[in-house]
């Protein structure tokens, strides 16, 4: 059976993952739609390539190019964020929501409201929108499946277990390209440097948040909403190798864990077929040439980010958003060269202790989070 399939964020690394999973099976697989933020010559591409219906830039300044780029095809040219949701709103029998940062709430949302299924690699839409999403998926009857690895890896280790027999979930972690530098090193590391990561090609702002930590810190909040287990039960531990792509021990003293490449296209298999499986090209694990395994304890004087994120579920309400922001912020400014990367987790955490809005009760209180914090940030930023 034929399967519409849209991607939000089609232009990134997780939507080119995505489609080329798609492209190796066009029989089940229609491309509704395909968005990207301002990359209007390459949406255009995909869009063609893929035969898509819709292509929508984010930034309406773009449209024109991408109106002019998709000339002569029956391919329909869309522009800004309200066409994001709109083009959201129509549903897709799978929704993919790969936009990166809070930019990718308000489509997210809307796909859930259609009560279809999306697949969520968005981790920050759900950091920020926390219960609101949460709520949403229940009141829609939305199924949201996670591509995120860890815990799409959680989510086939619960499959037919009882959530109540959860002793611990714990999410592995890289500890990214830094993981062994000193204080003093790190304080002058360069966004080459952070973006270099060992184990997992991806896009620039998740690559700077495995640098920090950050990226566990938001998988910690992420998995808090995903599996209602209770944030005392979530567990972090460093893993090099990426092998373990994350664990659920039961209170039998079982720990199941699931395996595979460092590879995303292996987790988004599994949501792309879901509740079956289906082939993927990924490189079958070769457990003999990686030779061991080897986990520690994260070091959270370095990388303070996984304790400032615990502190964020613990405080709850509008803290998780709060975080996300500053975070955003900070580290396009790290990006930019503005900043260096220590700062990136002191700004952090001072506009968390700043910034205590009341906790957000729909979508509109969560975006107007986002933006107050952002703004709280971006002051941090210039020059006293
Ligand atoms: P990316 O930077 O490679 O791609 C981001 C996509 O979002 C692009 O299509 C871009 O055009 C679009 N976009 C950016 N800003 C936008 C805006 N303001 N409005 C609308 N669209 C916008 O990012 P990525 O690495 O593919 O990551 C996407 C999401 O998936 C992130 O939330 C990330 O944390 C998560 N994720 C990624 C990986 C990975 O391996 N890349 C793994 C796990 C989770
Ligand atoms: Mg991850």
């Amino acid at each position: 059976m034929t399967r519409s399939i849209s991607i939000f964020g089609a232009t990134g690394s997780i939507g080119a993952s995505t489609l080329d999973l798609v492209a190796r099976d066009p029989q089940r697989w229609r491309v509704e739609a395909l968005t990207a933020n301002c990359q209007a010559a390459e949406l255009a591409r995909l869009a063609r390539l893929h035969n898509a219906r819709v292509a929508v830039v984010a930034d309406e300044g773009c449209l024109p190019e991408l109106r002019a780029a998709l000339a002569g095809s029956d391919i329909e040219a869309a522009g800004g964020n309200a066409a994001l949701v709109e083009v959201a709103a129509r549903g897709a029998d799978l929704t993919v929501a790969a936009i990166v940062g809070c930019a990718g709430l308000a489509p997210t949302m809307a796909a859930i409201r259609t009560g279809g299924t999306v697949a969520l690699a968005n981790k920050e839409a759900l950091v920020s929108a926390g219960e609101v999403m949460t709520a949403a998926v229940r009141q829609y009857g939305a199924t949201l499946l996670p591509v995120d690895s860890e815990h799409n890896a959680i989510f086939q280790c619960l499959a037919g277990n009882d959530i109540a027999d959860v002793r611990w979930i714990t999410l592995t972690a890289s500890g990214g390209p830094l993981r062994e530098w000193s204080m003093a090193r790190l304080e002058a590391a360069t966004a080459a440097e952070a973006v270099a990561h060992p184990n997992w090609s991806m896009g620039a702002k998740i690559s700077v948040d495995s640098a920090t930590m950050f990226n566990k810190g938001l998988e910690f909040i992420e998995a808090y909403h995903l599996f209602p287990v209770g944030h005392e039960r979530l567990r972090i531990v460093v893993h090099p190798q990426s092998v373990i792509h994350s664990m659920v021990e039961y209170r039998d003293g079982s720990t199941l864990a699931q395996l595979g490449p460092a590879d995303m296209r292996v987790p988004i298999a599994s949501a792309l077929a879901w509740p079956l499986r289906m082939d993927t090209p990924c490189a079958p694990l070769d457990l003999p040439a990686i030779g061991q395994l080897t986990f520690l304890a994260p070091d959270e004087m370095r990388f303070p980010a996984t304790r400032l994120a615990r502190e964020a579920v613990i405080a709850g309400g509008a803290a998780p958003a709060v975080l996300n922001a500053a975070n955003e912020v900070a580290v396009a400014a790290f990006l930019a060269g503005q900043i260096r990367f220590t700062q990136i987790a002191q700004i952090v955490a001072q506009v968390l202790e700043n910034c205590c809005p009341p906790p957000p009760a729909c979508l509109d209180d969560v975006l107007a989070v986002d933006s107050l914090a952002r703004r709280q940030a971006s002051a941090m930023l210039e020059p006293a």
